[in-house]
């Protein structure tokens, strides 16, 4: 074996060892480019830890992808601003940074079905996800449920625990299904929880007015929930037809009841 074949297995031992995989991956073309190149041994090394530095970023990322639970991947770059009315690209781009979840405030989507809502919230998920941050996906019924499941299994501490690591929950599609008293009363610690602290995504196609309807008639417990979630909100109120309904262009439009949110702040207001 010649020495150069032998320091090769004993650098993949090494990089398994002290787990570099991307390291491993690019030494050897690495290598022989920099002596064709004439690099220095710092122009090498350097090369070589970027490599890794990348593939550790990288691996972060996804992890926190998969950690997310998103439904289905939706990004922004598949989203049609023209085919959603009451967007502003230049408002969903800056909500990408990222830099109210610094902040701990919070976005609301709400508007009528199929205008988009819980693609922008999974894409601005994914944007957080992709900046390294924490965040989860639950769908309102779904959370609510979990909340009930783990009270009833004394478990409830723990997920609230679990909960408030998540730098970004989104609960999407608050307003389909009401919820109980006690369901109710779990959201709304949770909302309370999360004030000021981390944020929140929600999306909703009810209008605030109706919001109480979901909360058992409890109008008390409704104002405040609402109060904390909009406090420091970006409310963006999405408009038009369904996407879906309006691709399928070979069908006359079916006309559907108008669900357009009429007692909704204006898009954009930020209180
Ligand atoms: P909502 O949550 O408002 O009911 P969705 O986000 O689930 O609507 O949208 C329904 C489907 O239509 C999804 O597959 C989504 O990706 C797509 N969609 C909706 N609006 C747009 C848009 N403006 N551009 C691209 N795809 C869209
Ligand atoms: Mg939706």
């Amino acid at each position: 074996m010649s020495r150069a074949a032998i320091a090769k297995d004993l650098i993949v031992a090494q990089t398994r060892a002290l787990k570099m995989p991307g390291l491993a991956r690019v030494f050897e073309a690495l290598g022989r480019q920099a002596r064709e190149e004439h690099w220095s041994y710092e122009e090498y090394l350097h090369e070589v830890l970027s490599a890794e530095q990348t593939s550790r970023q990288e691996s972060a990322v996804r992890h926190r992808l998969r950690e997310a639970r998103f439904p289905e991947t939706k990004t922004l770059d598949t989203f049609d601003f023209a085919a959603t009315e009451g967007l502003s690209a230049a408002q969903i781009a800056e909500l990408a940074r990222g830099d109210w979840i610094g902040r701990a405030e919070n976005v609301i989507f709400a508007g009528p079905i199929g205008t988009g809502k819980t693609h922008l919230a999974i894409a601005l998920g994914v944007e957080a996800a992709r900046k390294r941050r924490r965040v989860l996906f639950a769908r309102a019924a779904d959370l609510v449920r979990s909340l009930l499941e783990a009270r009833d299994a004394r478990e409830l501490g723990r997920l609230q625990r679990r909960l408030h690591y998540v730098e970004l929950l989104v609960v999407d599609e608050l307003g389909f299904v009401p919820f109980d008293r006690a369901g109710g009363e779990l959201l709304f610690s949770l909302i309370t929880e999360r004030y000021e602290r981390r944020s929140l995504i929600v999306t909703t196609n009810l209008p605030f007015a109706e919001w109480v309807k979901v909360f058992a008639g409890d109008e008390k417990l409704t104002t405040a929930l609402l109060d904390r979630l909009a406090h420091h909100a970006t409310v963006i109120t999405t408009r038009g037809k369904s996407y879906r309904m309006r691709k399928r262009t070979e069908r006359p439009e079916e006309k559907s009841p108008d669900a357009t949110p009429t007692a909704l702040p204006k898009s954009g207001t930020r209180a």
